[in-house]
C-alpha cells in the first residue's frame, strides 16, 4: 500500500532485468493446472493474478513474449527465464510468485482441473523441511550467497561484484 491510500504492488524476475508496478485492484488469484501452463511455467501449475483492472506499468526492462497460442502470449524474462505473464485478449495476468509480497495474493480458484498432475493433492502430505536443516548434506547453504534481485525497487542493478561462481 502507498502513502496516498492507493493500493500498489511491485515485483518483478529473479535477475532484476525485469520490473513491474501495478497500481490499483489486482484481481483474484488463481491455479491453473492446465498443461499448456505447466509448460510455461516449468511447474505443476502456473500462479497467476489478473491486472486487467489495474494500471501496469513495466519499471524496468520488459519481458520477451513467447505466443503459446493464436490467443495468449506468454511473457518471461529474456536474460533469466524467470515466466512474467498471461496475456490474454481480455487482460494482462501476472505470475504470483514474482510480486514481491505473494503472500499478498491470495489464490481462490483453480483452472485446468482435467490436467491436474496426479500427486499435486498429495504434496501437503510429504514431510517438510526449512532451507537450512541440512547444513550437513548441503553444506555450500552455510555461505550461500543470493545473486536474485531483492523483494523491492533498486535505483541501480545488478550491484558491481561477478556473477560468476
Ligand atoms: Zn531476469
Ligand atoms: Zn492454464
Amino acid at each position: 500500500m502507498s502513502l496516498d491510500n492507493k493500493p500498489y504492488y511491485t515485483g518483478g524476475c529473479q535477475c532484476g532485468a525485469v520490473r513491474f508496478r501495478v497500481e490499483g485492484k489486482v484481481g483474484e488469484g488463481s491455479v491453473c493446472h492446465c498443461r499448456m501452463c505447466q509448460k510455461a511455467s516449468g511447474n505443476f501449475y502456473a500462479a497467476l493474478a489478473s491486472v486487467r483492472e489495474a494500471k501496469l506499468t513495466w519499471t524496468r526492462g520488459e519481458p520477451r513474449r513467447f505466443a503459446s497460442s493464436n490467443h495468449v502470449r506468454r511473457g518471461f524474462c529474456a536474460a533469466c527465464g524467470t515466466p512474467l505473464t498471461f496475456e490474454a485478449p481480455d487482460g494482462v495476468a501476472l505470475a504470483i510468485g514474482a510480486f514481491d509480497d505473494p503472500a499478498e495474493i491470495v489464490p481462490v480458484i483453480q483452472w485446468g482441473l482435467e490436467a491436474k498432475l496426479p500427486y499435486v493433492d498429495e504434496i501437503p502430505a510429504l514431510p517438510g523441511e526449512a532451507t537450512l536443516s541440512d547444513l550437513a548434506g548441503a553444506p555450500y547453504l552455510a555461505d550461500l550467497v543470493s545473486y536474485q534481485h531483492p523483494d523491492h525497487d533498486t535505483e541501480t542493478w545488478p550491484p558491481e561484484r561477478s556473477n560468476q561462481p
